[in-house]
């Protein structure tokens, strides 16, 4: 029963998160899933997660993944999710369990650089390479006693490994767009009914900006096609 703090938290007649099939067992040879969803909740934060024994591992990352080694991102261990739940995008509720937009912003495999997963998760120190559509290349997961009190949820630090892929570029700033769909937080929310406001304010404030732009710079087009008709 190893979804059932996730099921516990969710009432599945309001929410269109997936409820997850029978549990499965632990794959062997196939390639195991990684994907981030980013989520504007009560706080923006992305949620990383790891396929494995039939489960998404999964921690909450208040800032997002850094490509910058010497930037150690605080990863909060939350319950483990249905493998269905990689594929969700859309609205929860307000008022329900996580209640508000997740992106799917980050999707593809992951491989252990360790031989035993079970042992390096139960030490605290996960090696493991990604091949997403955005992260890619050797990262850790370290635990942590140095946040969080001694709660139920544990902390761990997600850091990136120096390879090729590593770099000082931001990209939870300069990526801000779903892997699956494209959209901003906001045209989820646009399409599926969410709080439009709420989800924009997880999107870039650049982006924002542009867009605030583009409906301004409508009167001025418009009269420059004026012009141009009256030559
Ligand atoms: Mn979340």
């Amino acid at each position: 029963m190893k979804l059932k703090d996730y099921r516990k938290k969710r009432d599945f007649e309001i929410t269109p998160e997936p409820q997850g099939g029978g549990e499965l067992q632990p794959s062997s040879g196939k390639p195991l899933a990684y994907v981030i969803q980013k989520h504007q909740a009560s706080h923006l934060h992305y949620d990383f997660r790891l396929e494995w024994n039939g489960v998404l591992f999964s921690w909450a990352v208040p800032k997002g993944p850094s490509l910058d080694p010497s930037v150690k991102r605080l990863a909060m261990q939350v319950e483990d999710h249905p493998v269905e739940y990689g594929g969700f995008e859309g609205v929860i509720p307000e008022g329900e369990y996580g209640g508000g937009t997740v992106m799917v912003w980050d999707r593809g495999t992951w491989t252990p650089e360790v031989a035993d997963v079970n042992a390096a998760l139960e030490k605290g120190d996960l090696k493991f390479t990604l091949n997403g559509a955005k992260l890619k290349g050797s990262w850790v997961l370290v635990h942590t006693r140095g946040f969080g009190g001694g709660g139920k949820r544990s902390s761990w630090l997600l850091i990136k490994h120096r390879d090729r892929f590593a770099s000082t570029k931001d990209i939870t700033l300069e990526e801000p767009r779903s892997a699956l769909t494209r959209r901003l937080l906001a045209d989820i929310a646009r399409d599926d009914g969410g709080n439009v406001e709420k989800a924009a304010a997880g999107d870039p404030p650049d982006l924002k900006k542009a867009k605030v732009g583009a409906r301004a710079s409508r009167p001025a087009s418009s009269s420059s096609r004026k012009r141009v008709r009256s030559k």
